[in-house]
């Protein structure tokens, strides 16, 4: 996990005297006047790496709060409470977070455990009557995210995706330049996510907890890149795998993947999803009339980047302040975000990443409909 968080951390700084932007309508709005509106209460569930990350994140929200947690490890529980003045009342393990369903005071669990749990989690959360947040990938495939979805559609609750650069200010100016055509049309975008997995006992590297290897993990960056810096959804696939270390990479955990996808345009995406390279995080796309290169492109932050009119220049804030305070306003005030951070979002990640999977296999070309 050391080599992970570098990698994420790399360039980090905080946000200290940028004034928080929340995510609105008009994509990126200043927030002068204190938020006195109606606040999501977010229990998180799985206070490992990334939870506290994200928690440590929500103490900057204006529109979401830390209340609650649910963990089968009473000392980090502890832990929290004192941190972030968790009630005791909101704090609940694996055997027992149903009777959430009781709780007035949560309105939302954050899932943040290992991808294999995430889909009878998230059903689990729906039934309990509370929204969904569920970090990436949703699931580890197509069929768990489409019985995610369903589950929160019967319980009539909100399945949000953690997709933490929908809410990112340069990737939003990337996207709005596509959008109003500032590249022309799109024809290609290349996309690298990568670092070198430390050690071989973590989940990352169990097949049935992490559903596969640095695609779920890292891939997927790539993936919905393609698909929100090309504006379109991809028709076919193709996939070769590399595989170097083959007792560390066992059989459906994948080490290295190129893979290539193909729109209805015309335009085509080559990427490259690795757990045996460091320091890759690049998106690049070219347009009939222009260009976007973003290095690192999905890294915790600051994002870098420039297109064929100069730098990127938009500041960086903490994603996850952005993404909560973002999923707060699409929960409560029916805000929809540019790119959708909805469950449908997820699950068509899921079906690429199951067309890869199958054309790495069957080493032809994988038609699919997202
Ligand atoms: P982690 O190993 O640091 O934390 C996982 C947590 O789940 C731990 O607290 C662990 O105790 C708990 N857990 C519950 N049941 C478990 C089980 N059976 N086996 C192992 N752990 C169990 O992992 P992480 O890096 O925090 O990743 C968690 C999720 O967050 C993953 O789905 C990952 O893809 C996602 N993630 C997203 C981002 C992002 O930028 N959006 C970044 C990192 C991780």
């Amino acid at each position: 996990m050391g080599s992970r968080r570098k990698f994420l951390e790399k360039a980090s700084v905080a946000a200290v005297g940028i004034p928080l932007l929340c995510y609105s309508s008009d994509l990126l709005a200043s927030s002068s006047e204190p938020y006195d509106g109606r606040m999501l209460r977010v229990a998180i569930m799985g206070l490992g790496s990334y939870g506290n990350r994200v928690a440590k994140a929500m103490v900057d929200c204006e529109k979401a709060k830390l209340v609650g947690v649910i963990s089968g490890t009473p000392s980090k529980i502890a832990d929290w409470r004192e941190k972030y003045d968790v009630p005791e009342k909101n704090c609940y393990n694996y055997e027992n977070f149903d009777a959430i369903k009781d709780n007035p005071d949560i309105d939302a669990v954050y899932i943040i455990t290992p991808n294999g749990l995430h889909c009878e989690q998230a059903i689990r959360v729906a039934e309990a009557g509370k929204h969904v947040i569920c970090e990436k990938p949703m699931g580890i495939n197509a069929a768990e995210g489409q019985k995610m979805v369903d589950a929160c559609k019967a319980a009539n609750v909100k399945l949000l995706i953690g997709y933490r650069m929908h809410f990112e200010p340069k990737t939003m100016e990337v996207i709005r330049m596509r959008m109003d055509g500032e590249f022309g049309q799109p024809k290609f975008f290349q996309g690298q996510s990568g670092f070198v997995i430390g050690d071989p006992t973590q989940w990352r590297l169990n097949k049935k907890l992490a559903g596969g290897g640095a695609m779920m993990d890292i891939g997927i960056y790539s993936i919905n890149g393609a698909r929100y810096m090309l504006g379109e959804e991809p028709i076919w696939v193709t996939a070769q795998e590399t595989k170097t270390d083959p007792v560390k990479f066992k059989e459906g955990i994948d080490e290295t993947i190129q893979f290539q996808m193909g729109f209805p345009s015309g335009a085509v995406a080559n990427c490259l999803s690795t757990y045996a390279m460091n320091n890759l995080d690049r998106f690049f796309l070219n347009g009939s009339d222009g260009f976007a290169e973003m290095q690192p492109s999905t890294g915790y932050g600051p994002i870098k980047g420039r297109t064929h009119k100069g730098e990127l220049t938009q500041p960086h804030i903490t994603h996850q302040t952005l993404q909560m305070d973002g999923m707060a306003e699409l929960i409560f005030e029916g805000k929809q975000p540019i790119v959708p951070v909805d469950g449908e979002e997820g699950v068509k990640d899921m079906k690429i990443i199951d067309a890869i999977f199958e054309a790495v296999k069957t080493g032809g070309k994988v038609e699919i409909t997202i």
